[in-house]
């Protein structure tokens, strides 16, 4: 079975075609500038060149059709007809209370995302339009949909609740979600099947760092805590998002410097986190590079960064009372072997052991980065979301019929 899986943000697409007989990639791409003056598809289809073309597409639908059509192109495609593809898979940011799982796209199940617009306003409206485009071009293929926020719809009401009036949760659902699920739920699976041993038997601590960042404390291979919130600003340092702080910062600020909702909004979402104490840069190589050149502001940023993550892996191993197994994952934890020195380094009492020369080895495939004496098993593992949605879609589309 051949299943697209497709990432739709507000200006931009994000596509994958797998089949699924082998699990490989056939093709994938981007379409950017949506809405824009000149948009700009990049196709790469595996085993030929990557090819780039500019034109107008002012909505989602027309960046399907220009995807399908060079899925099916006699010079780049892969695919002899639109038809070979038999399912589509949709990544969706929130999905509330009600989605604890991936689902099968129905009125109801749209309906269900769009009455969740307010938890996600500028995430979840922009996946309707890329299922909207894919049912105008792809009539009759099921389309199915994987939640950022399913994956941690385990978590017990004294995790998820915030400690403040109940009645805001009765009123508006504010509670802490979480999100990176999928890639958490992934990589937890992996390293169970690395290790060889039941995930129902581990404790695992997923660090998925990237340009956004969020831990969650995995145990027996269910979400038991996960470091973002309400939204994914809770938790963790990142890029250029504050994580955790005291929210009187917030209207202290907006007092003082007499900022609106969407400013401070702004603040806390784009100009914090490493961007706003290195001065120069939200990208860890930049940060790490004016670290090692003993900058001040980079070291600073970097030690915070550091710091914080450090505090959070402390955090969950006390969550689960321990932890058997420590993952990294996404742009920072898969690349950056300093961030996972440093953090290691200072988590000797829970008996972490990292082994230098191993952590310094690049390779796309999961790997193991601590001693054999290592009391905790420190992996690396490369996240592949668009991975577990196709096989989530295979599955579900499979049931349904
Ligand atoms: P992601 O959001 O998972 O795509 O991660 C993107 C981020 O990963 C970038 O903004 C960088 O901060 C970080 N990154 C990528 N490559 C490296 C590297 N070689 N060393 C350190 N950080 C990296």
């Amino acid at each position: 079975m051949k299943v697209l899986v497709i990432n739709a943000g507000s200006s931009s697409l994000k596509y994958q075609l797998y089949d699924m007989t082998n699990e490989t990639v056939l093709a994938k791409g981007l379409v950017e500038r949506i809405g824009m003056d000149s948009s700009i598809l990049t196709h790469k289809p595996t085993g030929k060149e990557e090819v780039t073309e500019v034109s107008e597409i002012l909505e989602h639908t027309t960046a399907i059709r220009k995807v399908l059509e060079k899925l099916t192109d006699k010079e780049h495609g892969v695919l002899s007809s639109v038809d070979e593809i038999q399912a589509v898979g949709h990544r969706v940011v929130h999905g509330g209370e009600t989605f604890k799982g991936s689902a099968l796209v129905t009125p109801e199940v749209k309906a269900e995302i769009r009455r969740l617009f307010d938890l996600a306003p500028l995430h979840n409206p922009p996946a309707i339009m890329g299922i909207n485009a894919a049912e105008v071009n792809m009539p009759g293929v099921p389309n199915v949909v994987a939640f950022d926020t399913a994956f941690h719809q385990t978590m017990e009401e004294k995790v998820y609740l915030y400690p403040i009036p109940k009645v805001l949760y009765k009123k508006h659902r504010i509670r802490r979600y979480g999100a990176h699920g999928t890639s958490h739920q992934y990589v937890s699976r992996v390293a169970a099947e690395f290790l060889n041993r039941p995930i129902e038997e581990l404790k695992i601590i997923t660090c998925h760092i990237g340009n956004g960042a969020s831990l969650t404390a995995v145990k027996g291979g269910v979400s038991v805590d996960t470091s973002m919130g309400l939204t994914p600003l809770e938790g963790l340092m990142m890029g250029t998002r504050s994580g955790d702080l005291d929210p009187t910062v917030v209207t202290f600020v907006m007092n003082k410097e007499e900022l609106s909702i969407s400013e401070v909004n702004s603040m806390l979402n784009k100009h914090s986190g490493l961007l706003a104490i290195s001065g120069s840069s939200s990208d860890m190589r930049d940060i790490t590079d004016g670290w090692e050149a003993g900058k001040p502001n980079e070291t600073l940023a970097f030690e915070m960064y550091e710091y914080r993550l450090r505090k959070y892996i402390g955090a969950y191993a006390a969550a689960m009372n321990g932890v058997d197994v420590i993952v990294f994952t996404a742009g920072v934890g898969e690349n950056s072997a300093i961030v996972r020195e440093k953090t290691c380094e200072n988590l000797s009492y829970l008996g972490v052991e990292l082994d230098k020369e191993l952590n310094k080895v690049r390779s796309g495939e999961p790997r193991r980065i601590s001693t054999p004496n290592s009391k905790v098993e420190v992996l690396v593992i490369p996240t592949n979301e668009e991975l577990m949605i196709a096989r989530d879609t295979l599955q579900i589309v499979q049931e349904s019929k």
